[in-house]
């Protein structure tokens, strides 16, 4: 595998890089950290944007109905 810090290339078994002396093992648990914080964000972006989708496809379903109440308005002005 490749060192992180210093991009050694270190046996596979070995546990600290031979180059830097930076642990391996260590590294490896934190690239597991993002990976997992991101699918979470994505997550989070997904519903946010549904709710929003949601939220104005309501209000523009609404706002239509007002609309035909203003022309009926305009009918009793002509009148
Ligand atoms: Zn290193």
């Amino acid at each position: 595998m490749f060192c992180p810090k210093c991009g050694k290339i270190n046996p596979d078994d070995g546990k600290i890089c031979t180059g830097c002396g930076a642990a391996l093992e260590e590294n490896n648990t934190v690239e597991k950290k993002p990976k997992k914080g991101l699918g979470k964000i994505i997550g989070i972006l997904v519903a946010a944007v549904l709710i929003v989708a949601v939220c104005f496809l309501t209000i523009n379903l609404t706002g239509c109905a007002p609309q035909e109440y203003d022309g009926e308005d305009i009918e009793i002005v002509n009148f």
